[in-house]
């Protein structure tokens, strides 16, 4: 007799979470339902069931685990996501059902590297007024930009997946539309070619990336969001250790 299929709840919308899911298509006991918030215009889609749109807080993602019989929850929602990993952990605790945060370690600088580590997008303003800087590459979601403004005396390059709407009043800035993964290679390239003089991004972690290997090789200084603090949840690092996970529950 074959064992039944539990369905497990992946709260995605990151490399990690489309990873999950195929791993899960042919994992035997398990199927997954991924997870996205719907938040880009054109979404890349996960492997196997997917459902799009917020679950209306963790009341409303409570009532949809019990609903849909949901036996397990992986949220590999990006380390910046705020909110998702709270509603998660209250709603998993309400519905009695068992939670894995799927995490990437975070990035650490090298003893050549220039960064600097922010609370707040205002701290990085700050950074990037006391060094003086006059190019910036902004790497960070389109919602995001707006507190860059006030730096009047700066050239903006801001690479987002999506323009905002409406578009932040910039004195001077370039918008780069594109989706990673972005090679080291070219980001030098458009580094000396923008004449980027300092890089901000989120301390998204994972494996190292193309901007800071870049910002490493021209010797720029990187401004670094710290990421927000999590609930207390069970955690693995890679996606072979969550499938481990789920075949213990
Ligand atoms: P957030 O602050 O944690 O979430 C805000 C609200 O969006 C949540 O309360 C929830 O709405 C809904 N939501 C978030 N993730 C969801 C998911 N996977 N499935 C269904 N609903 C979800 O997250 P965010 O910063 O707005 O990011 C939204 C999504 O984009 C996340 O899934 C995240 O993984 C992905 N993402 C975020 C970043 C980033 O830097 N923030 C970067 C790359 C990808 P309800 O309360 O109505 O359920």
């Amino acid at each position: 007799m074959t064992a039944p299929v539990r369905t497990a709840l992946i709260l995605g919308g990151t490399t990690e979470g489309y990873a999950l899911a195929d791993a899960l298509t042919d994992h035997p006991g398990w199927r997954a339902v991924s997870s996205l918030a719907g938040r880009t215009r054109q979404p890349r889609l996960p492997t196997g069931e997917h459902r799009i749109g917020g679950f209306g807080g963790p009341d409303g993602l409570t009532v949809y685990l019990r609903d849909c019989g949901i036996a397990a929850v992986i949220d590999a929602t990006h380390p910046f996501a705020r909110r998702m990993g709270w509603n998660a952990a209250a709603a998993c605790a309400a519905a009695g059902v068992p939670l894995l945060r799927l995490d990437r370690p975070v990035w650490s600088p090298g003893p050549s590297d220039r960064w600097q580590e922010v609370d707040d997008w205002d701290q990085a303003v700050q950074a990037l007024r006391e060094q003086g800087i006059r190019r910036a590459f902004l790497a960070l979601g389109r919602q995001e930009a707006e507190a860059f403004v006030p730096l009047t005396s700066c050239h903006f390059v801001i690479r987002a997946v999506d323009l905002p709407d409406p578009r932040p009043a910039f004195a001077d800035a370039e918008w780069i539309l594109a989706r990673g993964p972005f090679p080291a290679a070219a980001e030098e390239a458009l580094f000396r070619q923008r004449q980027i003089q300092a890089v901000v991004c989120k301390n998204s972690g994972g494996p190292m990336d193309g901007k800071l290997t870049a910002a490493r090789a021209l010797s720029l200084p990187v401004i670094l969001l710290r990421r927000p603090p999590r609930p207390p949840t069970a955690t693995a690092a890679t996606v072979d250790a969550a499938l481990a996970w789920l075949d213990r529950l």
